[in-house]
């Protein structure tokens, strides 16, 4: 069976001393979570045990029992009176903050060991990047396990808090959605946002689990594939259904990427000269609050919208798997501060649609998968030789990144440049699954940059075979004579008889 899990969030309706309550509650639980968080660095060794093991043993070290009358570091030096299920919920939520801490710690120590064993060249920098810290600040929401919460109801719950002088059993009413259906409640927690307490409470369905994608691939020939672009530009996102047999069964374009750009660009620019005017900015200190928290509430709101989009249409056109391609790695721009930042924002926000869509999907039981970055938008999603990729207006050679259209001179396809891309997604992951000893999909061409020369090379051997050497001759002849190479031009989906069809899976 599978869990699906999400989260529904409910806003509360309390006096205004509970207000207060509320915040007296978190402020004594991140003190626990602190002093839990100092026990586990003081013996390390709980974070090879499992999380029910430490929990055991970190009671043991705090915790005074009959049985354990004087543990080594009690909790009753910071506080008097902590019930059980609060004390367990702060040593979880410290035990999950400590196996981050220490895993980001370990990574560190292999990349600094891996660049001290390189043999330094003269005038590069040794290893400079700093260690991960231990966090400062805790600012931990506070969880209810059972026994902390009673007389759960459609619209209402009774919460045990600390008050700040006691422990007393606070009734609130609850607003917004109900429970969907199928769906459990777990543990609620109390979480704070901009002034407003909401309760969270995860809610998980159980149902049966879809079948793994290399046997829904290589099983049925039915199935259907959602392949996904995510871009910087105007279309956040492209979407294409295709079967595993490779036909094309519908197209879907999200836009709204330069409407998100431009706001994030006026609120940087903004943030930027409001901090020209002020000057220095205090550290630690979070400057412009309100502006950065327009820019965070944007991008995710678009992040949420663009994902159930890209779910809404796989699920619309009965496609059971969906397809990204690995993020890579941001590469820094020059530029404005506004520039850089908006573009930096952009990057994450691919992530977070990637994110939120594998949820959705996964709630409807679809599964999620990614592949291959390398070169998805340079080849040709129909025969697999390189692209050229221009923008409307343009001469038509050569390949500039970000233009819109493409057209591979090959087989003559002319079409969206994205769109191209995630077709060629979608086939790196039939490809894949069919060829399960390969693990990586090998990409068509060596150095993308060399568009023109390579162009006729990236065929395959089978290909030159079957079409015959001339054809590629050919091309290196009339490379400039691009009037001859648009007559003729054919759509991506129609096919000429004369490319078998084995030419669209990815070279060797
Ligand atoms: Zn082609």
């Amino acid at each position: 069976m599978a869990k699906a899990t999400t989260t529904l969030r409910q806003s509360l309706n309390y006096q205004s001393q509970h207000a207060q309550y509320f915040a007296a509650n978190q402020a004594l639980f991140n003190r626990v979570v602190a002093f839990y968080f100092d026990c586990i660095q003081a013996h390390e060794g709980v974070l090879d045990l499992t999380n029910k093991e430490a929990l055991t043993a970190l009671e043991m070290l705090t915790h005074a029992t009959e049985k354990n009358p004087f543990p080594a570091m009690p909790l009753s030096a910071i506080a008097e009176q902590i019930p059980a299920y609060f004390r367990r919920g702060a040593i979880n939520a410290a035990l999950g903050s400590a196996r981050s801490f220490y895993a980001q710690l370990a990574k560190w120590r292999t990349r600094r060991e891996k660049a001290e064993a390189k043999p330094t060249r003269k005038g590069k920098k040794k290893f400079t990047e700093r260690p991960p810290v231990p966090p400062r600040s805790w600012n931990k929401s506070v969880p209810f396990y059972a026994g902390q919460w009673k007389e759960r109801t459609g619209s209402s719950i009774v919460l045990k808090v600390w008050t700040g002088s006691c422990w007393s059993w606070v009734k609130v009413r609850t607003l917004g959605r109900d429970v969907p259906e199928k769906f459990e409640l777990g543990s609620p927690s109390l979480v704070c946002k901009e002034k407003q307490w909401w309760l969270h409470t995860p809610i998980e369905k159980t149902f049966s689990s879809p079948a793994k994608i290399a046997e829904q691939i290589t099983t049925n020939a039915d199935t259907r594939i959602c392949a996904i672009d995510l871009n910087l530009g105007e279309h956040l996102a492209v979407c294409t259904v295709q079967t595993v047999e490779g036909t094309i069964l519908a197209t879907h374009f999200i836009g709204g990427g330069r409407e998100i750009a431009g706001f994030r660009k006026k609120h940087l620019g903004r943030i930027a000269r409001n901090r020209s005017q002020t000057g220095i900015i205090a550290q630690n200190e979070q400057d412009n609050a309100d502006l950065w928290r327009k820019i965070r509430n944007a991008d995710e709101h678009i992040a949420h919208l663009v994902s159930a989009r890209i779910v809404q249409f796989a699920c619309e056109q009965g496609a059971s798997i969906l397809v990204f391609e690995h993020l890579g790695n941001l590469k820094p721009e020059k530029g404005k501060y506004s520039h850089r930042g908006n573009s930096k924002r952009a990057f994450w926000m691919k992530g977070r649609i990637f994110n939120f869509a594998k949820y959705k999907a996964w709630n409807l039981g679809m599964i999620t998968s990614r592949v291959n970055p390398r070169n998805t938008s340079r080849a040709c999603a129909r025969c697999h030789s390189l692209i050229v990729r221009y923008a409307q207006g343009q001469p038509v050679e050569g390949y500039t990144p970000g233009t819109p259209l493409c057209l591979c001179q090959q087989c003559q396809m002319r079409g969206n440049a994205d769109r191209n891309a995630s077709l060629i997604i979608g086939q790196r992951l039939i490809v894949r699954c069919q060829e399960p000893f390969k693990e990586k999909p090998h990409a068509p061409v060596r150095r993308a940059g060399r568009v023109e020369k390579s162009t006729g090379v990236a065929l395959s051997q089978e290909a030159k075979r079957k079409k015959g050497p001339s054809l590629s001759d050919a091309r290196h002849g009339d490379d400039n004579a691009h009037g001859t190479a648009q007559e003729g031009t054919l759509w991506m989906d129609e096919r000429p008889s004369a490319i078998p069809t084995q030419l669209r899976l990815p070279l060797e």
